[in-house]
């Protein structure tokens, strides 16, 4: 199988990067073919502006949708973005490597998705009418791919846990697991998430790669969240909300859009 890992981290020796080539040569070694992305390496251009659109003539006004649509259908897009379209094509998984800044991604990391995911590629995929809401959300152009985060927070476990201070993890990663990687269709794998990063030692690291190689090994046959499909029947069209069939309403927030165990 082929995977592609797109890390963010600006020092090559960086915790996150060695963790990423641990992920890399377990995934090797059990006869994967990896491809790596370091935005930083390769000096990724993270804000989208008018420049990812050079067909746009000077005189019209951006608006971004449109014109990532125009520059996607017409083959206009920038090579560098291009280039990563291809590799998420090419790639039966794809998986984040990043350190948790300020409860989300390094810019870099964002920058990344909004610009590959172009309008027609990502999003605005699929039949759009009174009856169907496009294909997202389980559906759309990188279904039956897999993906999952490789995480390292500063903080705690339990500043992370159900009750702590800095909210659940799996509630604050929710926007990149369900809003950028279940989205485009991607079956999501739960994180490997690494607390307490900044005291990491040498047998802490021996620990957590040994950890991480574990689910390397597991990556095409882990069971993946189970986010509930858009098209699936649990929600009404076109709200967009859950069916009370499909979850009492009492029943809210981000655990609602999992189906029940
Ligand atoms: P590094 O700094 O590269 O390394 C961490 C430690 O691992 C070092 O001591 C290093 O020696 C050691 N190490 C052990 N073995 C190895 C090895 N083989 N290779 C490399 N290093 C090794 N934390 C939160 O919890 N929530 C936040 O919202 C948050 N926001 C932040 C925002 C910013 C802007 C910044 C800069 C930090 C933030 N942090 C936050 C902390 C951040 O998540 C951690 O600093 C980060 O996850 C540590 O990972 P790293 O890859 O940068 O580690």
């Amino acid at each position: 199988m082929n995977v592609l890992i797109v890390s963010a981290h600006p020092e090559p020796r960086s915790l996150t990067n060695a963790l990423r080539d641990t992920a890399a040569a377990q995934l090797s070694a059990d006869g994967h073919t990896v491809r790596v992305t370091d935005l930083y390496a390769i000096n990724w251009k993270s804000a989208a502006d008018r420049a990812d659109f050079p067909t746009l003539a000077p005189a019209q006004r951006l608006r971004v949708p449109q014109a990532s649509g125009e520059a996607f259908a017409t083959g206009t897009l920038t090579d560098d973005v291009v280039q990563e379209q291809e590799g998420l094509l090419w790639a039966d998984a794809l998986i984040l490597a990043f350190p948790l800044w300020w409860f989300s991604m390094p810019a870099i990391l964002k920058g990344w998705i909004d610009r590959v995911y172009a309008y027609g590629f990502a999003y605005g995929v699929g039949e759009h009418s009174d009856t169907r809401w496009g294909d997202r959300y389980g559906e759309g152009r990188l279904a039956g791919k897999r993906a999952m985060l490789i995480v390292n927070a500063g903080g705690w476990a339990s500043h992370y846990g159900p009750r702590g201070i800095n909210g659940p993890i799996d509630d604050l990663l929710f926007p990149i697991q369900h809003g950028v990687l279940f989205y485009p269709g991607y079956e999501v794998l739960p994180p490997f998430v690494t607390y307490r990063a900044d005291r990491m030692d040498e047998m802490g690291f021996e620990a957590t790669a040994q950890a991480l190689r574990e689910r390397m090994r597991g990556l095409f046959a882990e069971p993946p969240i189970p986010f509930r499909r858009q098209n699936g029947g649990d929600y009404e069209i076109p709200s967009m909300e859950l069916r009370p069939e499909a979850a009492p309403e009492h029943i809210t927030g981000f655990g609602a859009h999992l189906v029940p165990s």
